[in-house]
């Protein structure tokens, strides 16, 4: 099979040393994999600037959703009222999940390209005393928006509120000072900026608050308070773990802070994201989302014409050895480009090259 490069928000573009960790078989209740979990959960709290005296790692099975959904279901109880922030669908997922869980929540939606309003959630906090916790994706994969988070963060604490933060796709690639900006729970997965492969996500947790939530959780295999009872005695997950994906992880860990940290990957995607986005306007593209909330993960774009054909698009694209991803707004003809991954300014420009091509192909 021909080999392409996935600009996708995750599973992405791995390096072939992440990969060949997976050829090894490991034991999951010997030392050797204990450790390898035990050292991903510290390097974790350094990677968000976070100490162990405040701060703990849990790792949870499944794709992200699966994490997400552990922590509404753990860290909160029929006492407590949500705050869900919403501009994307990933946002209105948890929405879902709350609705599925039962929990009491209040919905601020606002446009896909739009950020929240800060007077209008000032209002909803002094308004509904019931509120306990803040719910909020920070860079939206939907659209590749990247939301305010020290805007709400600082609000969330004027007003002691849990705040839980959706950064699936963010952390890792944005460097954030979780203590500093007072995330109770910080969210984001193996498969994202990390640069690892699909099996589970991770939590970092304020220790007071995860101590807080023994009996909240309605799921067993989601109880993230559970499962961090385990895993922090000694590194061993509660249940099966995707050994493979776990050691891949660790590797990937490793390859980050030889880059430089986050500090190099933000640079290395943001030169990546800059790239693609001069250069695929001056093709006529233009992007949904306006340049100053624009996160340096994904882009969507609007069709430049109505001749446009998503379908015809993308495969010309992949044959020439890249893979992009549709669109997921429901009014308008977009599609998107990921940057995340092991992607450089070359691939981006060779991109650019290609959908000229394309371009100059079909418009005749
Ligand atoms: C990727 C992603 C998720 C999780 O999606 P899965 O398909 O379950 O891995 C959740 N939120 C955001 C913002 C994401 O980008």
């Amino acid at each position: 099979m021909e080999q392409y490069k996935l600009l996708t928000p995750g599973p992405l573009t791995t390096t072939n040393t992440v990969k060949e960790e997976m050829l090894f078989d490991r034991c999951t209740w010997d030392q050797d994999y204990k450790d390898i979990t035990q050292k991903i959960l510290m390097q974790l709290l350094q990677l968000a600037k976070a100490s162990p005296e405040d701060y703990t790692t849990v790792l949870m099975q499944g794709s992200g959703t699966f994490t997400v959904e552990s922590v509404m279901t753990t860290a909160m109880n029929n006492q407590d009222k949500a705050l869900i922030i919403t501009n994307g669908t990933y946002g209105e997922r948890i929405v879902k999940m709350a609705d599925y869980i039962g929990l009491h929540y209040k919905h601020y939606d606002v446009a896909y390209n739009a950020y929240p309003d800060e007077l209008e959630l000032k209002y909803i906090l002094e308004n509904d005393a019931a509120i306990t916790h803040v719910v909020m994706v920070h860079c939206e994969t939907t659209t590749g928006i990247l939301n305010p988070l020290e805007r709400v963060s600082r609000l969330a604490k004027a007003y002691q509120k849990t705040l839980i933060v959706d950064a699936m796709s963010s952390f890792g690639g944005i460097e954030m000072d979780i203590p500093a900006l007072g995330i109770d729970f910080l969210i984001s997965s193996a498969n994202k900026c990390i640069q690892g492969v699909p099996g589970f996500g991770f939590v970092i947790a304020k220790l007071d608050k995860l101590q807080a939530c023994e009996g909240n959780a309605n799921s067993l295999s989601l109880d993230l308070y559970d499962q961090w009872k385990e895993m922090n005695k000694d590194g061993k997950w509660r249940y099966t773990s995707p050994t493979h994906v776990v050691a891949a992880f660790s590797k990937a860990i490793d390859e980050l802070m030889a880059e430089g940290g986050i500090p190099a990957r933000f640079q290395r995607y943001q030169r990546n994201n800059q790239l693609l986005r001069e250069g695929l306007e001056q093709l006529g593209f233009q992007p949904y989302i306006p340049g100053e909330r624009q996160s340096p993960i994904i882009t969507t774009f609007l069709f430049p014409n109505d001749t446009f054909e998503f379908a015809d698009f993308y495969h010309y694209v992949k044959e020439r050895g890249f893979v992009l991803y549709p669109g997921k707004l429901t009014e308008i003809n977009t599609f998107r480009v990921g940057n995340i991954g092991e992607v450089y300014e070359e691939d981006i420009k060779r991109l650019c090259n290609v959908i000229q091509q394309y371009m100059g192909a079909v418009v005749k």
